[in-house]
């Protein structure tokens, strides 16, 4: 069986996942620009809310408008945690 690059493209996508390091102001663009993906958590932080795959939202839109450069695309496990022990606001080396 063969895969189609649409197919292939949608796993590629499945196994990243955008991520806010430490560095975030909690100046909601990327809320504003796409909601179903970060929300502000309780100390007004951009946290990146579980989605099935991220293809489809606007998250180089919201990297792009990050005044502070917090947000990135980082490597995603199967059970959509963050590779190599990432964790939310942790900062990328
Ligand atoms: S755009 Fe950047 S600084 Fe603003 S809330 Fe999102 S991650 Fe934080």
């Amino acid at each position: 069986m063969s895969l189609n690059q649409d197919h292939l493209r949608s796993i590629r996508n499945n196994l990243r996942k955008p991520h806010v390091n430490s560095t975030c102001i909690g100046c909601s663009a990327c809320v504003a620009i796409s909601g179903s993906v970060f929300e502000l958590d309780d100390d007004g932080l951009s946290r990146v809310l579980h989605c099935e795959t991220y293809e489809w939202h606007d998250v180089d839109d919201a990297i792009a408008a990050c005044p502070v450069d917090a947000i990135s695309w980082q490597e995603a496990t199967e059970n959509g945690e963050y590779a190599n022990g990432l964790e939310e606001h942790m900062d990328v080396n």
